[in-house]
């Protein structure tokens, strides 16, 4: 079997970026599992359904047919619902900030958990997320653990956001919406984000991405 290697970590640690280059430097599948959970908030946002009505979320869910194409190359992983595709949908702030509370409801993880796995079945992936060392591949070949501190995150994001042409948005606020989102993934009953006793813990603060790239393939090899 090929490897698995399981990248966890708080939102704007770097996850993104890192995997995606991991995965295409060794030549392994990207898996975004923060894009599936993001399709279900889309999803929920895109229905008359109240956010706190988990039973009929749970059955929401359980009707919608998703399909995640992994990506070829650089591109970001392909997210259908019902057939359209909403993988530029599920970036804005109205899904960022409706993510966490979706993603704590039990069959929105038992759902997308047993998908996750059935892709890793085979092996050879890298798969980024907060609970894929501790829950979705506890005997994951490679374990990472990505931090940084929430102002570094928080100025991440930002740069980010001015790329794409959005300047309407402050630092301060930022770091509110990394902090809060932070705590509700820490503080969730269901498979809380927090490092798997086995993952190698790599602070990010001031290393380039090529740096925490390059030490990540050489604790693979
Ligand atoms: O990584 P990303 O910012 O796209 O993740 C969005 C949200 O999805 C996280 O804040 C978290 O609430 C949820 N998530 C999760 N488990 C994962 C991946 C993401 O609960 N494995």
């Amino acid at each position: 079997r090929q490897p698995i290697i399981a990248i966890d970590g708080p939102a704007g640690a770097g996850k993104s970026t890192v995997t995606r280059q991991v995965a295409l430097a060794l030549n392994l599948t990207y898996l975004d599992t923060g894009a599936m959970y993001r399709a279900m908030a889309w999803l929920v946002l895109h229905s008359d359904i109240a956010t706190e009505d988990e039973s009929a979320i749970a059955e929401l869910v359980s009707q919608a047919t998703l399909e995640f194409i992994p990506p070829r190359d650089q591109q970001p992983l392909q997210v259908i619902i019902n057939g359209e595709n909403v993988s530029q949908a599920i970036r804005t702030p109205e899904v960022t900030a409706l993510v966490s509370p979706i993603s704590a409801y039990a069959a929105v993880r038992e759902k997308l958990v047993t998908y996750q796995q059935e892709l890793g079945k085979l092996g050879g992936i890298v798969a980024e997320g907060r609970d894929i060392g501790t829950n979705v591949f506890p005997d994951a070949e490679v374990k990472i653990f990505l931090t940084a501190s929430v102002e570094e995150r928080a100025r991440r994001r930002l740069k980010d956001f001015q790329a794409q042409g959005e300047d309407n948005i402050s630092l301060q606020q930022l770091e509110k919406d990394i902090q809060q989102r932070d705590y509700q993934d820490t503080h969730r009953t269901l498979a809380p984000l927090r490092k798997a006793s086995d993952a190698i813990e790599l602070n990010t603060d001031g290393l380039t991405v090529e740096e925490v790239i390059n030490k990540i393939i050489h604790l693979v090899q």
